[in-house]
């Protein structure tokens, strides 16, 4: 059951978080909180500082100044306890190319030391018929599907997704979206960052925009659109009733094509 907007209780509080590498300032004081339960969005134009900012609340990066609390815990006293409670997607490259996706889960849980079946997480993926299959092998959104499984291994409260659709077909892209709220709705809260508006439009309870380093608007996408259409805004063009992407997946339909 999808519980938001009920419960607006803060699970990460972010607080005046500044990032600099070098001379160059690429996190500039943002201050924000991301409520349990959600799926929260970080958006901007490349170099925004969001996965400066994502980074840095997965205790992956240091910060130069500013508070962070993840769960209750402060990233600076508490790093070891937050790590237990986030899941983050892994880049390609931590997957030992010679295992299977079943051997991975098996490294993964003995890595967090839980002690999960491949086929159960397998299965919330909807990937066990590729259990025996190597990461390299899969489809581009199989990869995705995959690493989003490791995000899980460890019951984490809150996971943290860099751009996960990105380069993935629109059919592909609707199945992650649906998984992605899957797992929002069993009480995960998701942190994510995507370029597609679309999508963080349907799949996101809030979204914050970053630019040149500061937070320059945060609020639900519907409150974001009524507000620009109550200034006075109109599209340009007449938009027709379907678009291409519509018509994309009435051709091809909807299931999970590539397994
Ligand atoms: P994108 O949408 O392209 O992923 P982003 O919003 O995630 O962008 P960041 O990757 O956080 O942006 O980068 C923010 C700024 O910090 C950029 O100007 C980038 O060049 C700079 N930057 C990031 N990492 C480093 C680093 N290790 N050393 C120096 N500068 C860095």
């Amino acid at each position: 059951m999808h519980f938001y907007p009920m419960t607006k209780q803060p699970i990460i509080t972010v607080k005046d978080l500044v990032k600099n590498y070098g001379d160059f300032a690429a996190v500039k004081g943002i201050s924000f909180e991301v409520y349990e339960g959600e799926i929260f969005g970080l958006l901007g134009p490349n170099g925004a500082g969001k996965t400066t900012t994502l980074e840095i609340i997965e205790t992956l990066r240091q910060k130069t100044s500013g508070s962070i609390t993840v769960d209750g815990f402060d990233i600076e006293s508490d790093t070891d306890s937050i790590k237990k409670r986030i899941g983050v997607q892994l880049q390609a490259a931590g997957y030992y190319p010679n295992l299977n996706l079943s051997e991975l889960i098996v490294l993964f849980s003995g890595l967090y030391g839980v002690d999960k079946s491949p086929t159960e997480m397998l299965e919330k993926v909807a990937l066990t018929d590729k259990a025996k299959a190597k990461y390299k092998d899969l489809s581009g959104g199989q990869k995705q599907r995959f690493s989003i499984a490791t995000t899980l291994i460890n019951n984490p409260r809150i996971i943290f997704l860099d751009e996960p659709t990105t380069g993935l077909d629109p059919q592909a892209r609707r199945n992650l979206w649906d998984l992605i709220r899957e797992i929002r709705d069993q009480g995960t809260t998701v942190v994510i960052t995507t370029h597609y508006m679309d999508e963080a439009e349907v799949l996101c309870d809030r979204v914050a925009f970053v630019d040149g380093g500061y937070i320059i608007g945060i609020d639900t996408p519907d409150h974001f659109i009524d507000e620009l259409v109550s200034s006075g805004f109109e599209r340009k063009k007449q938009v027709k009733l379907a678009n291409l992407e519509d018509v994309f997946i009435n051709l091809t339909g909807k299931e999970w094509r590539e397994g």
